[in-house]
């Protein structure tokens, strides 16, 4: 990950990219080149606006206001993304004193020139109120390191003299737009207003005027400053990079373990360079980036992914294992203690939110950021990353400062964002969870991965053929984006390996959930003429590869407390041994028997173990290698041709048994269905007397 620091931002309209667009193309093209610049908007923060005269549904000529809808992204959105509220219907309301945030939600469904365009940004009236047609409005840190200033007010004056008016902290609404609707009306020489504690506005008529004089203030604040020197030496010495990923990993699955007691989190794992610098005290000295850490979030949207306050550990030494456990869980407990006393104080009725930290910071190490997914914890440490640079930069022209706690609780206790996650669809079966699958190249393998993503899993796709696990997990993260999926190269057999593949899953996503135990081979040769080696090679694989894979996953499931679930995919040849399978079938035993014992071991952790006998899969099996159907096909008498219809024929239910039924046995047993079954074995074999478990 590069490094997060303020600079000043390269004007990149091209007016041959424009060239002959309309309104709304100016429009969608001025908002890509904001939303395109981490240093002006996060994650759907900012909004755009322009003013055009457009035609209703019956051909009747109206001035409309094109906004930003809520919940798009300015560097991705669409012309559609943008709905027309009319004007003389959004202008009327100026005129009010106060309105509150439903009414105002309400009244903007009614003003939309198409009822069916989505809801219209929550600051639409502020944009509706400014005169001029052209409207901009990010969150810039270089700005925020000016207005989250104890010097704020010295320092913007100096900056930006009267080109700018100063608007006092207000929560987004009516208030606010009002405010700065009064400022550009009775200052028509006004390029825009300045949001403490939020962000910047400009506006001109002209679309790329508007982009232009945006970047110019925003230039003018990052050159503020910037050539304070900077001290670059560590208050602590950090460890080197494989020491830090070592205690890091180990770590994690204690952290993760703490605070998913009510909901599972994922926890992923940053040490950038900027991290570094930053929780080591290189520019601040540890007990500035304290106390600036302590002064809050750099604004209320941010707060809605890092909470008000990141958890700092400080620990006495990172090398002794025990004391940092204790100090971990110390800090825990203190934020949530801290967060309840916050919420007691300051709440109106609302539910409480969940108390735990989204961002944890250890001092010397890195930075953990927690969420309900890979995509949620990506966000909280994007935001982080710009607010370690607000504050240094705030830290070098003054001192950090940010909203009162109970602006930062009004914030965070909105009722719209409150009613937003009322909105959010149900979680599916396997959401927050974190899923290794061994032999994921496969065909069960892959059938398991592709039903576990689909029901909202982070899957780890480990495989001996790296570049198919690649191709499997680049599959995945194509319909399920950011970082959801992840390829690991997995030699089940090799202690080493294993253990790098955990400190990795660990890194990337805090721990493990599931295990799904299925990497195998089949080898297919009398008992008279197995070779020693082919014996040796199938009890590696299929016997003590599960047992090094399922240890790890032991001491992880143990290390976070909240149960687990182990699926070992075995075979219908654990009941029903085949002939000229002993190698095969031996070694799944072994592996069925290893599943029972960490039945029995991980019973009082709420670790379940649980096994899958599915019969023989030939659509894109690699386990039926053209050899081993040859001898498969010796061994039964018949011609290897007829080998998938002499298996169809041999069950009650005369089926084909398909990788997706046993993906289907597998997340019964991986999900909370089967929360109450452990220790058993489910066929997938289309009916085989012979086989019925017993
Ligand atoms: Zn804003």
């Amino acid at each position: 990950m590069k490094i997060e620091q303020i600079t000043t931002l390269a004007d990149r309209w091209s007016e041959a990219d424009v060239a002959g667009g309309n309104g709304l193309d100016l429009l969608v093209y001025q908002s890509r080149l904001i939303g395109s610049e981490p240093q002006l908007v996060l994650w759907g923060g900012g909004n755009t606006s322009l003013k055009l005269e457009e035609r209703d549904y019956r051909g009747r000529s109206c001035q409309v206001l094109r906004v930003k809808g809520s919940g798009s992204d300015l560097k991705a959105v669409e012309p559609r993304d943008f709905p027309a509220v009319r004007m003389d219907d959004v202008l009327a309301l100026f005129e009010r004193e106060e309105m509150s945030d439903e009414d105002m939600v309400e009244y903007l469904q009614f003003a939309l020139l198409d009822p069916r365009a989505p809801r219209p940004s929550i600051e639409t009236l502020l944009h509706a109120f400014v005169p001029a047609r052209s409207v901009v409005h990010s969150h810039a840190d270089a700005i925020l390191a000016l207005t989250n200033n104890t010097r704020s007010d010295a320092i913007l004056n100096e900056v930006f003299g009267a080109e700018l008016a100063l608007v006092p902290y207000l929560r987004p609404g009516f208030g606010l737009s009002k405010l700065v609707g009064q400022a550009a009306r009775t200052r028509p020489d006004l390029k825009g207003v300045i949001l403490l504690n939020h962000g910047l506005i400009t506006w001109h008529d002209n679309p790329r005027e508007a982009y232009r004089l945006h970047l110019e203030m925003v230039n003018r604040a990052a050159r503020y400053g910037q050539s304070v020197a900077v001290s670059t030496h560590p208050a602590l010495t950090v460890p080197g990079p494989a020491r830090r990923r070592e205690i890091a990993a180990r770590l994690a699955p204690l952290l993760r373990g703490l605070v998913s007691r009510q909901q599972p989190l994922v926890a992923r794992f940053d040490d950038s360079e900027d991290v570094l610098r930053f929780v080591s005290g290189a520019v601040l000295g540890l007990e500035r980036t304290r106390a600036a850490l302590q002064a809050g979030a750099a604004t209320p949207d941010h707060i809605l992914n890092v909470k008000r306050t990141p958890l700092w550990i400080e620990p006495a030494s990172l090398d002794d294992e025990q004391k940092l456990a204790q100090d971990t869980r110390t800090a825990i407990e203190s934020y949530v203690e801290e967060y309840r006393a916050y919420f007691e104080r300051y709440q109106q009725g609302e539910p409480m939110l969940a108390p735990m930290p989204r961002v944890v910071l250890v001092a010397g190490l890195g930075m953990f950021t927690l969420g309900k997914d890979s995509r949620s914890a990506g966000i909280s440490a994007d935001i982080a990353h710009h607010t370690f640079a607000i504050m240094e930069r705030a830290e070098q022209t003054g001192a950090y400062r940010s909203l009162p706690p109970e602006e930062a609780f009004r914030a965070e206790y909105w009722p719209l964002e409150l009613y937003k996650l009322q909105l959010a669809p149900p979680e599916k079966q396997l959401s927050r969870r974190v899923v290794l699958i061994t032999g994921a190249a496969g065909a069960i393998g892959a059938a398991i991965a592709r039903r576990f993503a689909a029901e909202g899993a982070h899957v780890v796709c480990a495989d001996i053929d790296l570049p198919r696990a690649e191709e499997l997990a680049a599959e995945l993260t194509r319909a399920w984006p950011h970082n959801r999926a992840l390829a690991l190269a997995l030699d089940v057999t090799d202690e080493e390996a294993v253990g790098a593949a955990y400190q990795r899953i660990q890194c990337e996503y805090g721990g493990l959930d599931v295990l799904v135990a299925n990497a195998g081979i089949a080898h297919s040769a009398p008992l008279d003429t197995l070779s020693l080696e082919d014996w040796q090679r199938s009890l590696a694989i299929n016997a003590t590869g599960h047992f090094l894979v399922v240890r790890e996953a032991l001491r992880v499931m143990k290390a976070q407390g909240i149960g687990g679930s182990l699926v070992f995919i075995a075979t219908k040849n654990v009941p029903a041994p085949g002939k000229d399978f002993g190698a095969y079938s031996a070694s799944k035993s072994a592996q069925a028997q290893l599943a029972r014992v960490a039945a029995l071991e991980g019973g009082p952790s709420g670790i379940r173990s649980n096994i899958v006998n599915p019969d023989a899969i030939f659509r894109g099996s690699g386990l039926w290698s053209p050899q081993v159907r040859t001898e498969r096909a010796r061994s039964y008498g018949i011609d290897a041709s007829q080998l998938e219809e002499f298996y169809r024929q041999r069950n009650l239910l005369h089926v084909n048994v398909r990788a997706e039924d046993v993906a289907e046995a597998a997340l019964f047993f991986a999900s909370a269905h089967s929360s109450r079954t452990t220790g058993s074995m489910l066929p997938v074999d289309g009916g085989l007397r012979e086989a019925f478990p017993r």
